[in-house]
């Protein structure tokens, strides 16, 4: 085992809302993602997504308020590496270095100015989500009930990634926002936290449809531990995690399948699994039912084939 790689979680979010908290101490009762608890799960990627909660106001304040926060709370513990290239990872894994990565999840704060990605990019934001689950400026998310697509910004802002290879992330995006960003993307796309809709009938969950596409391109899909998308119908538990993950593989996604548990994005957990140290419990069910090459695919060799494959090299 290669260790764990995992495509999504909100601790940033967390730290911006109350800076006094300590991301690499003990008074973490707060938090899911610390720099132990990394350490000891044996992660060897995390993303850190850069989402604006509304009480942190608008515009790109907060998100560069997130950046800087990312550098004095997380890149400032020994061993954390900040991931823009191939080099950085192939680096970090050789040095045994935690190797952390920026996301944003929704480009509201960049406030209808497409070309601020660039800027993103410099900071060394590699992965972009169009929307949270609302509308904003460049597309609908998954919960406008209008379910449009992507407007003329949003394509301007699509084809800034594909200009840029920022990695797309369509986990929140309307369905019809989705097809028109997958037809536009120049690389395969990532769905950084969803699961199937086919075993959890939630509106943020893939339809098969959606699915086999991500997997017919070789993007990705980050299974995540977020309750209810697990299911609906009774307190959900780890086994039913693998259920999605048994459906992404009916669908031929072995190689497609990676992890995403949106820790610290949500308030109630699965039981048994929550935080990063748990995620053992979860590899440990996987290995009753998978080889262990599979296994290693879905904690981080999926994620690594892909981000070798689309970071820029240097
Ligand atoms: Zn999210």
């Amino acid at each position: 085992m290669r260790g764990i790689a995992d495509f999504h979680c909100d601790v940033l979010s967390k730290l911006l809302k109350e800076d006094s908290l300590d991301f690499n101490g003990s008074q973490t009762a707060s938090l899911d993602v610390t720099y132990e608890r990394l350490a000891q799960s044996g992660t060897v990627l995390q993303t850190f997504a850069i989402f604006i909660p509304a009480a942190a106001g608008a515009g790109i304040h907060p998100i560069l308020q997130s950046i800087d926060l990312f550098h004095r709370k997380v890149l400032s513990c020994k061993g954390v590496q900040q991931i823009r290239t191939v080099g950085d990872l192939k680096r970090a894994a050789q040095s045994g270095s935690l190797a952390a990565m920026l996301s944003l999840e929704g480009v509201d704060g960049l406030e209808g100015h497409p070309e601020l990605l660039r800027i993103m990019y410099l900071l060394g934001v590699r992965a972009v989500g169009l929307t949270w689950n609302h509308a904003n400026w460049a597309a609908d998310g998954i919960m406008e009930k209008r379910g449009s697509g992507l407007t003329a910004k949003g394509r301007q802002a699509v084809e800034i990634c594909n200009e840029l290879k920022l990695i797309l992330d369509v986990s929140h995006l309307s369905e019809r926002a989705f097809w028109e960003v997958v037809s536009q993307a120049e690389q395969p796309v990532i769905a950084s936290h969803s699961n199937t809709r086919a075993v959890c009938d939630h509106p943020r969950n893939l339809t098969d449809e959606q699915l086999l596409a991500l997997i017919l391109m070789d993007g990705r899909i980050g299974i995540t531990y977020v309750p209810w998308f697990v299911t609906q119908d009774a307190e959900p538990t780890i086994d039913d995690i693998l259920r999605h993950v048994e459906h992404v593989c009916e669908l031929g996604g072995e190689r497609q399948l990676m992890l995403g548990s949106d820790f610290d994005g949500i308030d109630t957990h699965i039981q048994g699994l929550t935080n990063p140290v748990d995620t053992g419990r979860l590899i440990e069910a996987m290995l009753q039912r998978y080889s262990a090459t599979q296994v290693d695919g879905f904690a981080s060799g999926n994620a690594y084939r892909y981000l070798t494959k689309h970071l820029p090299t240097e």
